[in-house]
């Protein structure tokens, strides 16, 4: 497989970069420290088109595919983390109406999402159920001609600056997994509310909300796919978004190894700048490794959806670049800390910031644990 950029790819990339540099660097630290959404990094994100760079033209994106969002949320989160979770729980909330919704459906909810009008947020979590989607307990009730949801969803990224929610419920918990169903909710519905806002380690700049659904009823036009496909969906949408959170957490590990790069050429110590000491010339070196491999297996699994949409090497692929590249990131940034010797550790330079946000790409959207669990399943299948 050849994973050269194409042209437009590569256009993109240089565009994103000029971008990043000029607009959402700059601003990294105050967002973090302010630990407030980055709504004019928002704006910059919807006027550039680059909210729905995935989703087809038809709907409202650029239609430009997986390989292409990978490149653009790598870049952002090169310089800014907290801005490239806009980018990811875009595509996690747009992704159930793209796989589930009929062609109405992605008008009325894609297509704004898509071109940035309105933000999305994807509510699964509960206090109950986080690895085991299937312990939730929110319930949605057929009513008139509706269903009334009801339920409590925690941890919910963009919960509280969001329009449009898709809600992972259950219309028949006897049924399992197959009793599971997934809607869309709008900020407006009568008994759909936001509550309490989570106080993080990381990615500060993101919004991490609880929602509240007390007899929130909602049309049947709202339900995604029929009843009882709702997990499907859920499997179906992780398999597309993974290899997002695998770039988000690559652009992390990348922007630590420039910051590196460049310290190490400037600092002296012992008469001599550190990138002449071979102990961290070879740290270095394992680290530009571990990105050039998580980076290929990112491009790996997102040319196979571009190309082969309904592969079933998708979902184990999927997991192991998101499981390989958040290690990746992990390590890169603590070893990134480490180079930078007490000012790593100072608010003054990006890298502390960098180790923080590179850990939640290793828990949400599925724990490296749970990646380990669908690679296993994948080999006696
Ligand atoms: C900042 C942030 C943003 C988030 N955004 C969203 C969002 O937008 N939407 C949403 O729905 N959720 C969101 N989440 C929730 C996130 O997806 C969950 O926290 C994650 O899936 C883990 O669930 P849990 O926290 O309940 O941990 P648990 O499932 O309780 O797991 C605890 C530990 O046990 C391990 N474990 C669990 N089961 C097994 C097993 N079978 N074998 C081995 N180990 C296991 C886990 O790996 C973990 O280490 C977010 C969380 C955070 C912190």
């Amino acid at each position: 497989m050849d994973f050269r950029l194409t042209e437009e790819q590569q256009m993109l990339k240089d565009m994103v970069r000029k971008i990043s540099v000029s607009e959402f660097a700059p601003r990294a630290a105050e967002i973090d420290e302010k630990e407030e959404f980055p709504w004019e990094n928002n704006k910059i994100l919807e006027d550039n088109g680059l909210l729905g760079v995935q989703i087809p033209e038809e709907y409202g994106g650029a239609g430009a595919g997986m390989v292409s969002l990978a490149i653009v949320i790598e870049e952002v989160a090169r310089v800014c983390a907290s801005t490239s979770v806009i980018l990811t729980t875009q595509a996690l909330a747009t992704d159930p109406v793209l796989i589930g919704g009929n062609h109405e459906q992605k008008l009325k909810w894609l297509k704004p999402m898509a071109e940035g009008a309105s933000l999305g947020a994807c509510a699964i979590t509960e206090p109950g159920a986080g690895s085991d989607v299937t312990s939730i307990l929110t319930t949605a009730t057929a009513k008139d001609g509706g269903y009334v949801i009801n339920g409590n969803k925690i941890f919910i990224t963009n919960g509280g600056v969001s329009d449009i929610i898709t809600v992972v419920t259950y219309t028949d918990k006897a049924k399992g997994h197959r009793g599971i169903s997934m809607f869309v909710v709008t900020k407006d519905t009568p008994g759909f509310s936001v509550g309490k806002e989570e106080k993080k380690m990381g990615i500060r700049g993101s919004d991490t909300r609880e929602l509240i659904f007390e007899d929130c009823y909602v049309p049947e036009e709202n339900l995604l796919g029929g009843p009882g496909e709702g997990f499907k969906i859920l499997m179906k949408t992780f398999n597309y978004t993974r290899p997002g959170v695998a770039a988000q957490a690559l652009g992390i590990a990348q922007g630590a190894l420039d910051a590196v790069v460049d310290y190490c050429k400037e600092r002296v110590q012992f008469g001599r700048a550190l990138s002449e000491f071979q102990g961290l010339q070879w740290m270095m070196a394992e680290m530009a490794l571990k990105i050039e491999l998580g980076r290929t297996m990112i491009y790996r699994v997102c040319s196979t959806i571009d190309s082969e949409p309904d592969s079933k090497d998708i979902p184990h692929l999927a997991s192991m670049a998101k499981w390989f590249a958040s290690d990746s990131a992990m390590a890169v940034t603590t070893d990134a800390v480490q180079m930078l010797g007490g000012y790593g550790y100072s608010r003054e330079y990006p890298v502390e910031r960098m180790m923080r946000d590179a850990k939640i790409t290793q828990i949400y959207e599925g724990t490296n644990q749970v990646q380990r669990i669908i690679i296993a399943n994948s080999l006696f299948r």
